[in-house]
């Protein structure tokens, strides 16, 4: 047979090698990785101030299931003002572990939430919001904020907000050691599904794993899945024996049914999940679209005071500028590990 030497961007295709040709069309196929990223720092600057660390997207990983964006900013102390802002074609999700957020939308509303509550916000075709600490102040702050992309059948719907404070606890069994915990945020584990409205079959979970025991985690082996490390540290029995500490991010793939995770230390780690997306998506500043021109369209509106993005509720002219455009044409992401 012959070897095709051609990059990953290549579109060349060899006639003698159609399977070849077609995966590098739609990308690798789908099965069991071991793949160990790291959260990188991202200052936010400007009058926020603040470092986040970002774990998705990734260069080669642009999503997990329909999870298409993953920062935790903090521990830290910060003053945190992220004054009015647009969003499209996504879900974002707010799940504090401490300190306390006030989240103001376009829907009108005006909440503060602390560890335990979701905040889970629906953008449809477009939504505005801001999201401060309390006082003048920097105060101590640690949050997960994710972003879901919605399928194309959602997209172009109404905005929406919910905030959840009773989410389901399940039990993790152990191979060793004592039972660990799983808070179900959102989506479904193990047969327990969060009350938050999700789009796309996935799971957004919360893991505790007590100081010398090994628990089981169950997984669907048609869905894939990562594991973001928060606290302390966890081996995750894979291939070998694979670390995840608070700088580290697992992409585990699709294939597997459980995986078993232990450690010394108690571990709290974030499970995110799903079934891999049904589209590739275009995604710039706050926004997550299919194609360049939705993007353009989405940006013009808010530069322009579109009422497609309505009012947030609270503030008066003030707003973060969509920033300038790149010289290119924004293109689709997808998966290339
Ligand atoms: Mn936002």
């Amino acid at each position: 047979m012959t070897r095709l030497d051609v990059g990953p961007e290549s579109s060349v295709v060899h006639p003698d090698e159609p399977a070849a040709a077609l995966r590098q069309a739609q990308g690798p196929e789908a099965g069991p990785r071991a793949l160990l990223l790291e959260f990188r720092a991202v200052p936010l600057g400007g009058v926020r101030g603040m470092e986040v660390h970002r774990a998705l997207p990734q260069r080669d990983l642009p999503m997990v299931g329909a999870w298409c964006f993953l920062d935790r900013f903090g521990p830290q102390e910060a003053r945190m003002r992220v004054e009015p802002h647009p969003h499209i074609g996504l879900q974002t999700a707010t799940w504090p572990f401490v300190g306390e957020v006030h989240h103001r939308d376009s829907v009108d509303s005006d909440v503060v939430i602390s560890r335990g509550a979701l905040n889970l916000m629906t953008s449809g075709a477009g939504i505005s919001h801001s999201e401060y600490s309390i006082g003048e102040d920097a105060v101590p702050l640690d949050a997960l904020q994710l972003w879901i992309a919605l399928p194309d059948s959602r997209r172009a719907g109404a905005p929406d907000f919910e905030r959840h404070v009773d989410l389901p606890h399940i039990v993790l069994a152990a191979e060793e050691g004592a039972e660990g915990e799983a808070i179900i945020v959102l989506g479904e584990l193990a047969g327990v599904t969060s009350p938050a409205t999700v789009y796309t079959p996935i799971v957004g979970a919360e893991l505790r794993i007590p100081a010398g025991s090994r628990i089981r985690l169950p997984l669907r082996p048609e869905w894939e899945y990562a594991l973001a490390g928060i606290e302390g540290a966890a081996s995750v029995s894979i291939d070998e024996p694979t670390t995840i500490d608070p700088q580290h991010f697992l992409y585990l793939g699709t294939g597997r049914d459980e995986v078993v995770i232990g450690g010394d230390t108690e571990t709290v780690l974030f499970l995110l999940g799903g079934e891999p997306f049904e589209d590739d998506i275009v995604m710039w500043w706050n926004f997550v679209g299919r194609t360049h021109e939705d993007i353009v369209e989405a940006r013009d509106a808010w530069e322009q005071g579109s009422p497609r993005f309505g009012h947030v509720v609270g503030h008066g002219d003030e707003r973060i500028p969509a920033p300038p455009l790149p010289g290119v044409r924004l293109t689709q992401r997808r998966r290339r590990v």
